[in-house]
């Protein structure tokens, strides 16, 4: 007898829990009207279960929790430090690790030590926090994404890959002396979670060597990335995932992490890179304003976190699991004809609210008022990628749209089980049966920056039903 399971469990047991508490429908409505209809000025009590990010809200291991207590926090020196070190030296093959106390301080040491105004740094999609840094170091920064990222519905296999006529033609008309650095985001975090393959990497990575412009990787789903080239890139099924990190990481010649991820640590980062003299002039940045060369701005309770969740978030049963269970909720929405970005990512599904409620104009926000109603309807949290977040005002009060209008429903790491899931299918299911009921949203508040954080927004179409 032979037992191939067609059950994908979570591969770890509980041994601590955190009761969450339903609230009831006239909970939830005072909740959003005193939050302004804003999901992020919700008290996260009040949310059942909570799928705005997966950043550090991860669950940490009994190795990781042991690892805390083993912590050295010596000023210099620590014994953290070098294990960190350790790892990521065994992971990445870069010789200069320079501990961070999360991603976006690796990118603001990067670019302010090495873009001048004027310099373009090209890459498949930078991340939000990626691009603010490079464009406060007054650089521009360039998203080189292949054409079938730009469409939800497309699948292709590495929808994070880079362009690579594109990365040519960039460096023809700006000239490699004007590109100090070319990034890759794996996975592809703002395009929907996608990876990239290791040909592709290769590619860029050939490209960039030719005219002497180093390759960084932002390495904050660097496992999930390795998982996906070991499912699809013919070649890799037999690689562990560990071996395709390694791969990949010598392709580059640095890295900048968010051990919030990958790092499956509630706080933390890296800088890590090959170049002595860049290295040098980081560290002295980074002992000016994150803390000494050996911690960073951590503590080394936190470096050790970081060096065990490294490891733990490329065990193949984890990343099996991780993966499965956001293509499982994406297949059964799919078969529910909801429409999501195709194929699912490693981290998140993606709800396509342009398509799902196309009586909404994308200046009511059709995605922010999906948000709201997922709340109202379940208790569940998720976030607004689209003209709340993107859209940018005219001079004469319209404004433009972002390109799609997106809800990300993002899951935190070892964190929810199976039973969640089904859960909020069924909430998701009973939304998709029940759209033309829900209204768009209008601003009545908002910051002059990043701000979906903190608009205020009040619910429209109530006017028109009383008439
Ligand atoms: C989260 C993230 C960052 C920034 O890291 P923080 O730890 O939030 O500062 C950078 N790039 C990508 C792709 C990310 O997902």
């Amino acid at each position: 007898m032979a037992f191939h399971p067609q059950t994908i469990i979570e591969p770890f047991r509980i041994k601590m829990v955190e009761p969450i508490t339903a609230t009831q429908p006239a909970d939830r409505e005072a909740a959003l009207r005193e939050a302004h209809y804003n999901l992020f000025q919700i008290p996260a009590e009040k949310v059942l279960i909570d799928l705005l990010t997966d950043s550090g809200t991860g669950a940490m291991s009994t190795e990781q929790w042991s690892g805390m207590l083993r912590g050295d926090e010596s000023y210099a020196g620590s014994r953290s430090f070098y294990k960190l070190e350790a790892a990521v030296k065994d992971i990445t093959g870069f010789h200069h690790i320079i501990p961070t106390h999360q991603g976006r301080a690796a990118e603001r040491i990067l670019f302010s030590t090495i873009c001048r105004p004027g310099d373009v740094i090209p890459s498949n999609t930078h991340f939000d926090t990626t691009r603010a840094n490079i464009e406060a170091a007054g650089a521009e920064a360039r998203d080189l994404a292949i054409a079938e990222a730009h469409h939800p519905a497309v699948i292709h296999p590495f929808k994070g890959n880079m362009d690579v006529d594109l990365l040519q033609q960039t460096i023809a008309e700006v000239g490699a002396e004007h590109i100090p650095v070319c990034m890759l985001t794996i996975t592809n975090n703002s395009g929907g979670g996608q990876p990239v393959s290791m040909e592709n990497v290769r590619a860029v990575s050939a490209i960039c060597h030719a005219h002497n412009i180093p390759l960084f990787i932002d390495a904050c789903r660097f496992a999930e990335n390795a998982w996906f080239i070991k499912q699809r890139e013919p070649g890799y099924a037999d690689h562990t995932p560990l071996e395709i990190a390694r791969e990949l990481f010598r392709l580059a010649d640095g890295c900048t992490m968010s051990a919030k991820k990958d790092g499956m640590a509630n706080i933390g980062g890296f800088l890590a890179m090959q170049q002595d003299e860049w290295a040098a002039r980081c560290q002295n940045l980074l002992i000016l304003t994150e803390g000494f060369t050996t911690y960073g701005g951590l503590a080394g309770y936190d470096m050790e976190a970081i060096a065990v969740g490294l490891y733990e978030a490329l065990h193949e049963d984890y990343l099996r699991y991780r993966i499965r269970t956001v293509a499982y909720l994406g297949d059964k929405l799919i078969a529910a004809g909801i429409p999501i970005v195709q194929p699912t990512g490693g981290h998140a599904v993606y709800l396509d609210a342009g398509a799902l409620l196309p009586h909404i104009p994308s200046a009511q926000y059709p995605a922010q008022a999906l948000c709201v109603e997922l709340y109202r309807l379940a208790g569940v949290r998720a976030v607004e990628i689209g003209s709340v977040m993107f859209g940018r005002p005219r001079a004469d009060g319209s404004e433009d749209a972002a390109p799609l209008e997106l809800v990300r429903l993002t899951f935190p790491r070892r964190v929810y089980t199976q039973s969640h899931v089904d859960y909020l299918t069924e909430a998701l299911l009973y939304l998709g049966a029940h759209t033309a009921t829900i209204r768009g949203l209008r601003i009545t508040w908002q910051a002059p920056a990043l701000r979906h954080f903190t608009a205020h927004f009040a619910p429209l179409g109530v006017e028109a039903a009383i008439g």
